[in-house]
């Protein structure tokens, strides 16, 4: 995800990690965004992105993290071949 996309995050968008999994492999590991991304008009590289994930975890994504999510429709797991499935 590109730091101007991270900037228009709106609150309840899910991100999703495109190499952490959940749910016994199946699943990308994804969070919530939790509020308005922070922005500095004099620092334009930098982003802060509260998200939340489970019961009470929160947290924050920063610029360096953005490279290793996206947004889930833009997911790059979403549309892969599933062998998991039974
Ligand atoms: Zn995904």
């Amino acid at each position: 995800m590109t730091i101007n996309a991270a900037k228009q995050l709106t609150r309840g968008q899910w991100l999703h990690n495109k190499t952490l999994k959940q749910n016994r492999g199946k699943d990308c590991f994804r969070v919530r965004v939790n509020g308005q991304p922070q922005t500095w008009k004099t620092r334009p590289d930098e982003v802060r992105v509260p998200v939340k994930w489970g019961y009470y975890n929160t947290g924050q994504l920063r610029q360096y993290d953005l490279a290793g999510w996206e947004l889930e429709a833009n997911c790059p797991n979403e549309n892969q071949p599933c062998d998991l499935v039974s």
